[in-house]
């Protein structure tokens, strides 16, 4: 479903990204860990066109999308849940998730936050106040039914258990966990790399801008610097 080939990014002459390669397949879950730095964000920017790869290849279901503006790859399927959630916070719960369709029609809008909201009771049940008053947990939950709004084939997300405790950390990935086994494909980058390797068929690890290790969820617990560097 996605495939990027040769990736360099740069902010100015640093080199943030270089010579990345991998893909994600339909229905997938892949998972890439990595430290503070490691270029997790860049690489999610570059490929949802907020960042511009100095040159390599991303295609989107076999067609080129390098470069192409960020709106124009949610109408091709695939959405972004920010690092940090980026909630608005004086928005309500549900005016935060009509947002998230504003490709729809209005009446496409209002069937769209019903049909998301259903795996996140909690969004419902403070549907009208303001985001802001969510726990970091809620915010977390509704940046990804946002995201969902538009039904992405291919959900990329950044680093969904940052600030979060560890209960809360586990309840949001049985949340991504469920909308994969609902048919999402999933790309995501985590720090914390015990939640994303386990809830991945798949992963990679970023090392300062390169990929250093790939393999199923088994190769990965197995493989020595993820055992050394992250599993301790
Ligand atoms: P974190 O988990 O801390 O967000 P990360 O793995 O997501 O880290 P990135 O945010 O992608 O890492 O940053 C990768 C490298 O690029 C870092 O060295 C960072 O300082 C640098 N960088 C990121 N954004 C910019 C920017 N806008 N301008 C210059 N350098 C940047």
């Amino acid at each position: 479903m996605l495939k990027v080939q040769d990736l360099h990014t740069y902010y100015g002459q640093v080199c943030a990204l270089e010579n990345m390669s991998f893909y994600v397949k339909e229905r997938e879950a892949v998972s890439v860990i990595g430290a503070n730095g490691a270029g997790k964000s860049t690489l999610l920017k570059s490929i949802m066109g907020e960042v511009r790869p100095k040159s390599g290849k991303i295609t989107l279901s076999d067609k080129v999308i390098t470069n192409s503006r960020t709106f124009r790859l949610v109408h091709h399927g695939m959405t972004l849940v920010p690092e940090g959630r980026q909630v608005f916070p004086y928005l309500s719960v549900w005016d935060n998730l009509l947002l998230g369709g504003y490709t729809l029609s209005h009446k496409e809008r209002l069937k769209m936050a019903e049909e998301v909201s259903e795996p996140f009771p909690i969004l419902r049940e403070r549907k009208n106040q303001m985001a802001g008053l969510l726990s970091g947990g809620e915010q977390q939950m509704l940046a990804i039914a946002r995201a969902m709004m538009v039904s992405p084939k291919l959900l990329l997300l950044d680093e969904p258990s940052m600030g979060l405790s560890p209960r809360l950390v586990y309840e949001v990935y049985e949340k991504i966990a469920e909308l994969h086994q609902r048919g999402t494909t999933i790309l995501l980058v985590d720090q914390n790399a015990e939640m994303a390797i386990d809830f991945c068929d798949r992963g990679y690890v970023l090392m300062a801008g390169r990929l250093v290790g790939e393999g199923t969820k088994q190769e990965l617990k197995e493989t020595e610097i993820v055992q050394k560097s992250y599993l301790g």
